[in-house]
């Protein structure tokens, strides 16, 4: 059973940062059991029905402007695996969700940044899952309960947005800058809510959660989160293994999911 996990991968300057975020990823990668492959649904794929990468050898996607040089010059060559993106495929088919297979879609900084820094090595294979922004927590969290079998045969179901996320609050910011209350306030419910394993509540985060507005103008950061939990089975809770907030603004925390004790 691979616990599935939820990364906030920050910006993309994280790549390069020495941040505590950045070293617990890097531990992350180093202490882990290795998957036989990673499906990663990133907040930077965004469709309208639910889609799955097929590519054999996906590109690194440079989705963002304006980084140094050597961000836009690195590549993770992870590859990609046609016959798990078909078990993705068929696994939500088996729960009534219909699913594209996308045969070029490449790895979006949201899966890329993260894992690059987890595992430089690139050696395990990665199949991207998109997000559908009009649709709520529920529509992902069913996708991710779909994908619950697959964590029993050795695949890593990863979430990939961040727990906080309003870029105009961020803006121009220092990586270290103090983090507001309306901040903390929200990473705190989501550990308490996590903790207690209440789907129902973390479902209705848009009305339940204090700030969740003004942390998330934006749902698609926060989706993920829901995938991941989902993959952990009915009766899971997730526990913080990582807390800490860049530019003021943009939650890093991450969370492991499994059945509760
Ligand atoms: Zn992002």
């Amino acid at each position: 059973m691979m616990p599935p996990l939820f990364l906030s991968h920050g910006s993309p300057m994280l790549y390069l940062t020495d941040t505590p975020a950045h070293r617990f990823l890097a531990a992350l990668g180093r202490d882990m059991a290795l998957p036989r492959a990673i499906v990663v649904a990133s907040a930077h794929w965004e469709t309208g029905m639910p889609a799955v990468g097929a590519a054999p050898r996906p590109g690194t996607i440079h989705d963002f402007g304006g980084f140094p040089d050597a961000l836009h010059r690195a590549r993770w060559p992870a590859p990609g695996d046609p016959a798990v993106a078909a078990e993705v495929v068929s696994a939500l088919a088996s729960a009534g969700i219909g699913a594209a297979t996308v045969a070029d879609r490449g790895l979006d900084h949201g899966i890329w940044v993260p894992l690059a820094i987890a595992l430089p090595g690139a050696e395990i294979p990665v199949v991207p899952l998109a997000v559908q922004p009009q649709r709520d927590a529920r529509h992902h969290l069913a996708l991710g309960r779909a994908l619950a079998p697959l964590a029993e045969r050795r695949i890593l179901v990863v979430g990939s947005g961040a727990v906080t996320h309003n870029l105009r609050a961020a803006r121009g910011q220092a990586v270290d800058a103090p983090v507001p209350a309306w901040v903390d306030g929200f990473r705190g419910w989501v550990a308490e809510t996590a903790a207690a394993g209440d789907a129902e509540r973390l479902c209705d985060w848009r009305d339940a959660a204090p700030g969740a507005e003004i942390n998330h103008p934006m749902p698609e950061h926060f989706l993920p989160f829901f995938v991941a939990f989902g993959a952990a089975g009915g009766g899971a809770a997730g526990c913080r293994i990582h807390a800490s907030v860049e530019y003021g603004a943009i939650g890093m925390d991450a969370y492991a999911f499994a059945a509760r004790a």
